[in-house]
């Protein structure tokens, strides 16, 4: 039986980089979907096209052909056949994605590429509607979470690493702004789903988080 992972949570709770980890020990692929939200947002602000334009962005997402490809130093993102995996982690395209993932013709295009991708391999998922809309009968359910300053620290410091000097109160602020938005938008808002396991991460090390869930689809693997 295929076997898929679901991760959600919110903006800086180590999603990507604990998926990452958990995948490689459990040798199954990761698939980062933010980082298709990013593509979107990226060529958008490319292109000029106003990110609260919903039609304009619905058009935009209909053209494109946005697709991911699994390479050995993890995934990569592509627009239009561009890698644009070094372009999609700035502050303006985080918050581009996040406007443009609020409507509704964008989130059904997009859950259905990546309901495709899960379909053909065994595959850990992450995201923000993961386990409510994409893989509702995935084999484990994880909604990964930490306090919002915690988050906004690891941000941060992620940020700090790849020169982009930001002030920590710069951070929090666009992490909380972010939260609210992805939290009460009409669509498919970011919640825990009611079948899934809670792992907040505030006071574990990167270690101990990718152990708790490994344990546990582990457990689903099995049980
Ligand atoms: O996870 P990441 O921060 O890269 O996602 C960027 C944005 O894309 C999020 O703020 C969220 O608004 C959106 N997103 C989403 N659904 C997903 C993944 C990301 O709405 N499954």
């Amino acid at each position: 039986m295929r076997m898929n992972i679901a991760i959600d949570g919110p903006v800086g709770a180590g999603k990507s980089s604990v998926s990452d980890a958990v995948a490689k020990k459990m040798g199954i692929l990761h698939l980062d979907t933010g980082a298709m939200y990013r593509a979107l947002g990226l060529t958008a602000l490319r292109k000029g096209i106003d990110t609260g334009d919903e039609e304009k962005i619905v058009g935009l997402c209909r053209a494109l052909k946005i697709g991911v490809r699994h390479e050995a130093d993890g995934q990569h993102t592509f627009v239009e056949g561009e890698d644009v995996t070094g372009m999609i982690r700035t502050p303006e395209v985080s918050m581009a994605a996040s406007t443009v993932s609020r409507y509704a013709e964008v989130r059904k295009e997009m859950v259905r590429i990546q309901q495709q991708l899960a379909a053909e391999t065994d595959m850990l998922v992450d995201g923000r509607d993961i386990c409510t809309t994409v893989l509702p009968n995935a084999t484990a359910k994880i909604f990964l979470t930490a306090a919002p300053e915690e988050r906004a620290r690891r941000r941060w410091l992620e940020m700090k690493e790849k020169g982009m000097e930001e002030p920590f109160e710069k951070v929090l602020e666009e992490l909380k702004a972010r939260d609210e938005q992805d939290m009460n938008r009409p669509v498919e808002p970011l919640r825990q789903a009611p079948d899934a396991v809670l792992v907040d991460s505030t006071s574990l090390t990167f270690d101990e988080t990718v152990d708790a869930i490994v344990r546990i689809a582990e457990a689903k693997r099995h049980g």
